[in-house]
């Protein structure tokens, strides 16, 4: 399957100026059309790459590459050229990338806020997401709050992703049982990055 590849634009035809078919020798009925090519992803215009062009005369229908263009036309030819503005749809790949870029690093930004904030105040039923001595992730879930502590019940269950410890964090994973760390200690384990993230309904 093909999913890079160019496709072009046709910014329009300009009609020349004082040219004369040098096929027909008509007067005036010589235009020249510009392209921009550009690259595209699976059909998505990512961005413009070269303007390209020819001459044609609507007498004759004479067509022309630049190579093939007498002096005269040849030096409107590039005049035209360099005014053509190919449209902004070009770009279209690198706006959706920037957006995407832009959106991710906000929510992690947001993501990493939440954290403190949650940290600073914590609210029974948060979920702390943490890594294992041995590599693993798993999550505890904030049963109780005092003065100085939490107190967390530690998921049953380690997985090997990050990314997948939603499919662990489940009521019946959490026992009754309960660990105590002062508020301290848990602001040291999240410095340390052994607490990676906080999570709240
Ligand atoms: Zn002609």
């Amino acid at each position: 399957m093909i999913f890079f590849g160019t496709g072009s634009a046709n910014l329009g035809a300009v009609k020349t100026r004082n040219i004369t078919c040098q096929h027909c020798n008509n007067q005036n009925t010589v235009f020249i059309n510009i392209y921009r090519r550009h690259a595209h992803i699976f059909w998505i215009p990512v961005f413009p790459i070269n303007k390209s062009g020819s001459s044609y005369c609507t007498h004759c229908k004479e067509v022309l590459s630049p190579k093939e263009m007498p002096e005269g036309l040849k030096m409107q030819y590039k005049n035209i050229k360099g005014n053509a503005k190919g449209p902004l749809w070009q770009f279209s790949g690198l706006a959706i990338l920037a957006c995407l870029i832009g959106f991710a690093i906000f929510s992690s930004g947001k993501d990493k806020e939440n954290t403190q904030v949650y940290l600073s105040d914590p609210v029974v039923g948060d979920i702390y997401e943490y890594k294992a001595d041995n590599g693993n992730y798993s999550t505890m879930k904030l049963k109780k709050v005092t003065e100085d502590s939490l107190y967390l019940s530690l998921n049953d269950f380690e997985i090997s992703k990050k990314s997948r410890l939603y499919k662990i964090d489940k009521d019946e994973n959490y026992p009754e049982i309960t660990y105590g760390y002062s508020k301290t200690e848990m602001l040291q384990m999240q410095k340390q990055g052994v607490i990676l993230d906080i999570n709240r309904d």
